[in-house]
């Protein structure tokens, strides 16, 4: 089988150029066609015709197939559900906002932390997504939209909070950001994508070496280590105290905030001493507070708060002056919300 173009950051390129002995400016038009002009002829035609031949007979350009599409009726959000090669499944979401996009972008097939509120996780792992895939999720989402909603196909956000847990698929996940920040591509700014992570240390360790400025978000989903141990298991090898402490070392931007995902759960996390806790132990911190009120799925046995109890919550947090965000739930009523997305 060919290798894919997609698995090729820009210095891969032009390496392949070089080994090659073809003419390595050819690099720049090549991303440009591929990621920024998606593909429309002109950028075709200043390549050499020996470096074109030689990209269409040596590499793959197909990419992951389209299998269904769902289009939420109450706020636009459209989830797809990829076939890949192997015939495995997965999600990518895009969320609407202004007219502009982001998209959520899945790193695995499955997931192998088995959170116990995550649909995903229900899944067990099946393999890690290659760059390609990765890659590929978001220009198929773009063809979509220039297809389906011509005008608006401007995805401008990327967070990778689709299936899989980013950091166990690091090598992947770095190249595909790597091909989204390329000048020569589509030219994602730095800021503008996002990593979350139920905690993995080695792979937070390597994310403030290796992709720096690349924003973080750590699902916390409670401060008591008894509860967290329920909810995220990976938390008994890798304590949040750890986690946070290690985050707490990493230098950032000027701009940059660390965001904190928290799930509410009815009953489970969501009173004032919890969120007393979850405020004492974030004061003072660059910190973003995501409240997600529980997704549920079939078979859950956890339920979402009410407004009431959420607002509460946040009211708490609001002493301690740290923004905090109560997630919508856009997509909900197709599944695409966070934590439903199984594709079984
Ligand atoms: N493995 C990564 C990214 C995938 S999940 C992580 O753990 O961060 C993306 C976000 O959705 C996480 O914050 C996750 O905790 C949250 N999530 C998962 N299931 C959910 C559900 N049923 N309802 C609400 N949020 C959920």
């Amino acid at each position: 089988m060919k290798p894919s173009f997609y698995d090729l950051n820009f210095p891969d390129l032009e390496s392949v150029l070089n080994q090659n002995h073809l003419n390595a400016s050819a690099a720049a038009v090549l991303f440009n066609w591929h990621y920024k002009k998606k593909e429309s002829t002109q950028c075709r035609d200043n390549i050499a015709k020996n470096s074109l031949a030689f990209f269409q007979d040596n590499f793959d350009f197909s990419l992951p197939e389209i299998d269904t599409v769902h289009e939420s009726k109450k706020d636009r959000s459209v989830k797809f559900l990829f076939k890949l090669k192997d015939n495995h499944k997965i999600e990518t979401v895009l969320i609407p906002f202004h007219n502009k996009y982001s998209i959520c972008l899945s790193s695995q097939v499955g997931c192998a932390l088995n959170c116990s509120f995550c649909f995903t996780g229900k899944q067990g792992l099946k393999r890690n997504l290659t760059t390609s895939e990765i890659v590929g999720q978001f220009l198929q989402a773009w063809r979509w939209l220039a297809q389906n909603r011509r005008g608006e196909e401007r995805i401008l956000n990327i967070v990778f909070m689709g299936q899989g847990e980013p950091l166990h698929n690091f090598d992947a996940v770095k190249k595909a950001c790597e091909i989204f920040l390329s000048k020569h591509g589509t030219s994602i700014g730095v800021q503008k994508i996002t990593i979350s992570t139920a905690g993995y240390i080695p792979g937070l360790k390597r994310w403030g070496q290796e992709i720096p400025g690349v924003n973080l978000a750590l699902s916390l989903h409670s401060p008591f280590p008894e509860k967290r141990n329920e909810l995220i298991p990976i938390n008994i090898k890798y304590p949040l105290e750890d986690v946070l402490s290690y985050i707490d070392k990493i230098t950032l931007n000027k701009k940059q905030f660390i965001t904190y995902e928290y799930i509410l759960i009815k009953d489970f996390n969501d009173s004032p001493d919890d969120a007393q806790k979850l405020g004492t132990m974030l004061a003072g911190k660059r910190a973003y507070i995501n409240l997600i009120p529980f997704n549920p799925f079939p078979g859950s046995h956890y339920k979402r708060p009410d407004l009431d109890t959420i607002e509460q919550f946040k009211a708490v947090l609001d002493t301690f002056k740290i923004p905090t965000l109560i997630r919508g739930t856009k997509g909900d009523d197709v599944l695409a919300a966070c934590g439903q997305l199984n594709s079984k």
